[in-house]
């Protein structure tokens, strides 16, 4: 059983493994969510290893066919689960010959607090009993800007399609959230530091709009690139449709093709920027727009590879682009 006290320091190490920095960007409790409910099915290590206690140790107890160790020790280990065990749920920590001993007690404390039933314990897979813990007690609604319940719908559906190749899969969640690492974001930054990386901008806040909106290096490569795919429309998409894919007009084009382009676009601009903070390298703009269409170009002939000319030519009509 791990002590209390270590749990924050676990908490900060997994975390920085997960993200590469101290920076929590998206809210842990976020990303316990499933994919489908818009997190990344993350473990909580403490859910983790105190459910492996659990079921290694406490449900073994009530085991017909147990491991030898269970034996010996279920003659001075059981009694103290008794209030539990009528209960159904631990309710007091107090015995009727005083209280209970150190070793019982953590383990009791926690079954409390997380609301387990022994059923539960005994029954449900590790893997099941930490959902149902992380759904109860640890998982948070996602905050989103802008979002009203349809456009949340249409866009977990989005980032979910398998049609989304595994490249761009970290971009388009941390989009969604609105999180990507532009330097409003990073609020531990002083305010001088939170200006747009490109010269031209002349040290505008970066935000979130700035960098999908109003960046005018990225709002030129939405031109060239609309006009090379014969989608106009990508110049002047609203946040919600960058991030949700909350498309106000198809166009007779299909949403999730739309939202794909979006993002191999994004792909390219959030590079190119990073580019700039990182190593003062200034892409000119027809280089990422010659990038964004060779990746759009190998996408789609993938799909028509995977899907067939039938189905793709279906997903992929309203467009037509080659490699420049
Ligand atoms: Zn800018």
């Amino acid at each position: 059983m791990l002590p209390e006290p270590l749990w924050t320091r676990v908490y900060s190490l997994f975390f920085q493994l997960l993200w590469g920095n101290r920076l929590n960007l998206i809210k842990r409790e976020v990303t316990y969510r499933t994919r489908r409910q818009g997190g990344l099915c993350m473990v909580n290590p403490v859910v983790f290893l105190v459910n492996t206690f659990l079921k290694i140790n406490v449900a073994n107890l009530w085991k017909e066919r147990a491991p030898p160790w269970v034996y010996s020790c279920r003659g001075w280990f059981r009694p103290f689960f008794q209030e539990w065990e009528t209960g159904g749920r631990v309710k007091d920590l107090r015995t009727p010959h005083g209280h209970l001993p150190a070793y019982a007690t953590p383990v009791l404390k926690v079954i409390r607090r997380w609301g387990l039933g022994m059923w539960e314990i005994r029954t449900l897979s590790r893997k099941l009993l930490d959902r149902r813990v992380l759904f109860a007690r640890f998982q948070k609604p996602l905050a989103l800007r802008d979002c009203p319940s349809r456009d949340l719908g249409v866009g977990l559906g989005l980032l979910n399609s398998i049609r989304i190749p595994l490249k761009f899969w970290d971009l388009a969640w941390r989009c969604f959230h609105g999180k990507l690492c532009v330097r409003d974001n990073l609020k531990c930054r002083s305010s001088e530091e939170r200006g747009c990386p490109r010269e031209e901008c002349g040290g505008l806040l970066e935000s979130m709009d700035h960098f999908l909106l109003q960046c005018p290096f990225n709002t030129e490569v939405y031109n060239r690139v609309g006009v090379s795919i014969h989608w106009p429309g990508l110049a002047g998409l609203s946040y919600a449709e960058w991030a949700y894919g909350a498309f106000r007009g198809l166009g007779g084009r299909d949403r999730c093709t739309l939202f794909l382009v979006s993002l191999v676009v994004r792909y390219h601009t959030w590079n190119a920027r990073c580019l700039v903070s990182t190593q003062r390298k200034i892409l000119p703009v027809d280089e990422v727009v010659r990038n964004i269409l060779g990746d759009l170009v190998k996408v789609r002939s993938l799909e028509y590879e995977r899907l067939g000319t039938g189905r793709a030519s279906l997903l992929w009509r309203g467009f037509s682009f080659s490699v420049p």
